[in-house]
């Protein structure tokens, strides 16, 4: 990846959900382009291996457990990255869940509430409780993961894409307020990318080449596809864009 080395010099970075996958991308990134990041997830076996692998390769990360569903979780988040880096600069809301896969009108209310909870809910309170420090800051930047599937609803996954939605009207909603502290929002909302959360487009031929099919540049993406535009969400080369979104989708049609 063609990394930008000190283009995030002196940055300090969160980014949820980040020991695996498209966070993970993110936050090595993040840390290529001369930002602290702190990694974090549910599981402490996933931060440690995360952290290891990253210090590994000489980027200054630390690493805790955070479920952003957990309020204690997300207020130690904010705290021990201010107590170990001193600052906060950069919030990057990755977590997501998705407990449902079928026709919309069978889900279940506790399937619907996870996942607004952790999808909207946990992002929306993540940043208030970030906002205050990155505004001491004199500027910074809020990235929200969301979805292709956030504009155009993908078969079996509505709920899903109605929460991915909301990101989309929540960063909208957040940046012009935010705008008087001198922060921005903006979204970055991935295509079909190889990770995990899509394993079972990927490890099924027959889906995977239907898949595949729907996107111009005849691949699944990368975690990687989507870190370097995260980066520039978070560097001073955007810094006249907020409430905005980038669609990094391979070229699938989302908008005009
Ligand atoms: P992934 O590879 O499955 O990684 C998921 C990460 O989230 C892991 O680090 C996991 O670690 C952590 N995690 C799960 N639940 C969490 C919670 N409640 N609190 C904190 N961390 C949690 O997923 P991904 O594909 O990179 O997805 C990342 C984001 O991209 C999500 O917002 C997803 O909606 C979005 N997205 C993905 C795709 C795609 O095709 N992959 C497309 C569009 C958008 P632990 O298990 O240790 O918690």
């Amino acid at each position: 990846m063609a990394s930008c080395a000190g283009k995030l010099l002196g940055k300090v970075a969160i980014v949820t959900a980040s020991t695996e996958g498209i966070g993970f991308a993110i936050a090595r990134r993040l840390g290529q382009d001369g930002a602290k990041v702190m990694i974090s997830s549910r599981k402490e076996d996933n931060v440690k291996q995360a952290v290891e692998k990253l210090k590994n390769e000489k980027l200054e990360v630390e690493g805790m457990v955070c479920h952003v569903g957990k309020t204690n979780d997300r207020s130690n988040l904010v705290k021990k990255t201010i107590e170990r880096f001193g600052a906060i600069d950069i919030l990057v809301s990755n977590a997501a869940v998705n407990p449902y896969f079928g026709p919309m009108m069978n889900i279940k209310e506790e399937q619907w509430d996870k996942i607004f909870d952790i999808n909207v809910k946990a992002a929306f309170l993540l940043c208030q409780e970030a906002v205050p420090h990155i505004a001491k800051r004199g500027s910074g930047s809020i990235i929200l993961v969301s979805s292709v599937a956030g504009y155009s609803p993908l078969s079996l996954l509505g709920p899903y894409g109605v929460s991915k939605t909301a990101l989309l009207g929540l960063a909208k909603a957040m940046a012009p307020e935010l705008a008087q502290s001198n922060i921005r929002v903006n979204v970055l909302a991935p295509g079909i990318i190889k990770t995990n959360f899509s394993k079972a487009i990927w490890t099924n031929d027959n889906v995977h080449n239907q898949v595949v099919k729907q996107i111009p540049m005849n691949r699944m993406g990368e975690p990687e596809d989507c870190a370097g535009t995260v980066s520039f969400l978070a560097s001073d080369d955007s810094k006249y864009i907020t409430g905005e979104s980038i669609l990094v989708t391979g070229g699938m049609t989302a908008r005009l």
